[in-house]
């Protein structure tokens, strides 16, 4: 309980206009983008890294939970307060710190939107790959706490392979600078990348480091219909056989296909199994040849419509239908949950049919759309959460999902992390001795367990 005269103290470090406690407020950041688990006690906005750091001061004396926030668009509960207490937002912390172009580096504070920094550096001819779809309104703090990745992660990567370094305010309120604005650096343990990925559970991250490349001369996209489901794996062989390294290679089944056409209506043939866009960049020459290889390759598979985009305009057409997925499938059920397993990449197709499977043991509607070049599938598992007796059979299909991804050598989550959703499922994939070392990497930096509680690992 935070009673008057801790959350007077809070007052004072964040002053006025940091610090909501009205029931709207609690409310309002009580839940993220899949679920709502607990409301905080109260909400607290710091502007500096000192405040963070007096506010992890009192809330360590007190003993009090404190669940960090970007823009709660997370899809497994990270940013809910499980246990009550401090809700950390980091919105106004959004300043780009500098843009170094000669060091090709940017440091900048959690609260800037991923794709207000993007545009910012199209000014310095520098460019950030990673692009979660989220990215017009998620933070870089939720980010990295994520080890966020998108559509282009097949050429680029993601999140963990640009960041150099992070100042981190830990749960005593010390605060630590990993990292550099250097490319390489090996002294001593990795600790950035302790932090990213660790969901707001180890420390709260305050500065961001990252470097920067080179923005790609053009880019194309090629949307291609197969029959044949086995079709959308043989052309990614292909591809990669070939010599080619897409920049995106996105796989969406007859369901999707199906449910997009009926609302966005642009002219996706419904027979097809598999619609497959494929993206590539680099100097126009050589991306018109890798496009002319590619559509070769498709014609070859006997495709059933091949789409190429030679202008801008229509490269953004194309990738319409893809956008149009999550709008698409909320016209069908009130509930939409993103799995998120990731498999290795041979392992695509039989996954495909695997969900297919469960989806129709538990009859349940569960349209894919996979980030196939990098083998993360996401089942929209297209439900409403007010059937009690649905949610049974879901939650016995996500668990048959996670298992089955990990029979196949794949892993519980690409992209969406653990959360409070897949705390249950962790020992399946890490085992008992990788729980062990996780509860002890905790208990090392968060002996009190206040960093948010509950998500990842279970401590107590
Ligand atoms: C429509 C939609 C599409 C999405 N697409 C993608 C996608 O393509 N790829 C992908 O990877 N994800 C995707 N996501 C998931 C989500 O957007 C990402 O996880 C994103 O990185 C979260 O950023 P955020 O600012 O919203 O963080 P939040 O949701 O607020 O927080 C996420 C986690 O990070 C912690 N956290 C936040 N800020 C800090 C900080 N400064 N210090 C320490 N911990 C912190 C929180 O405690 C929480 O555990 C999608 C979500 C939606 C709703």
């Amino acid at each position: 309980m935070i009673n008057e005269s801790v959350r007077e103290e809070f007052q004072k470090i964040v002053g006025d206009d940091g610090l909501y406690d009205h029931e709207e407020a609690l409310v309002s950041y009580s839940y993220d983008a899949f679920t709502f688990e607990g409301m905080p006690e109260v909400v607290l906005f710091p502007k500096t890294t000192k405040e963070v750091s007096a506010i992890m001061k009192v809330a360590s004396r007190e003993n009090i939970p404190v669940t960090a926030r970007g823009a709660g668009t997370n899809l497994t509960g990270g940013s809910v307060p499980a246990r009550g207490g401090i809700v950390l937002v980091l919105t106004k912390m959004n300043k780009i710190i500098e843009i170094d172009k000669e060091n090709r580096t940017a440091t900048m504070e959690p609260g800037v939107i991923n794709m207000d920094f993007q545009k910012e550096l199209t000014k310095y001819n520098l460019f950030f790959p990673p692009d979660p779809a989220s990215m017009a309104i998620a933070t870089m703090g939720g980010n990295v706490a994520e080890n966020a990745g998108g559509p282009r992660a097949v050429k680029y990567g993601v999140m963990k392979d640009y960041l150099l370094g992070l100042e981190v305010v830990l749960a005593s309120g010390d605060v630590m600078m990993t990292g550099r604005k250097t490319m390489k650096n090996v002294t001593g343990y990795n600790l950035t990348q302790l932090f990213c990925g660790s969901e707001g559970t180890l420390g709260i991250i305050t500065k961001i480091i990252v470097k920067l490349i080179p923005p790609p001369e053009t880019r194309r996209t090629l949307q291609v219909a197969f029959k044949d489901l086995d079709d959308a794996g043989r052309i990614s062989t292909m591809i990669f056989d070939g010599g080619i390294l897409p920049v995106a290679l996105e796989l969406l089944d007859n369901i999707f296909v199906n449910i997009i056409e009926d609302y966005a209506h642009v002219g996706l043939p419904k027979e097809a199994e598999a619609l497959v866009l494929i993206e590539v960049d680099g100097p126009e020459v050589a991306v018109e040849a890798q496009v002319e290889k590619i559509h070769q390759m498709c014609e070859e598979l006997d495709a059933l419509d091949i789409k190429v985009a030679r202008t801008a305009e229509e490269n953004d057409e194309i990738w319409k239908a893809r956008r149009s997925a999550y709008g698409a499938e909320a016209q069908l059920r009130p509930t939409a949950i993103a799995e998120d397993c990731t498999v290795p990449v041979a392992q695509l197709v039989p996954m495909f049919r695997e969900v297919a499977k469960i989806a129709k043991k538990y009859d349940l509607l569960i349209p894919i759309v996979a980030h196939a070049g990098d083998g993360n599938l996401h089942p929209q598992i297209l439900t409403d959460i007010r059937d009690k007796e649905e949610m049974k059979r879901v939650e016995k299909a996500i668990d048959e999902i996670s298992a089955k991804s990990v029979e196949l050598g794949g892993t519980l989550t690409g992209e969406h992390g653990i959360g409070i959703a897949k705390v249950g499922v962790l020992p399946m994939e890490i085992g008992e001795v990788g729980i062990a070392v996780t509860k002890a990497i905790k208990n090392a930096l968060d002996p009190q367990n206040i960093l948010n509680p509950d998500k990842i690992v279970q401590m107590n």
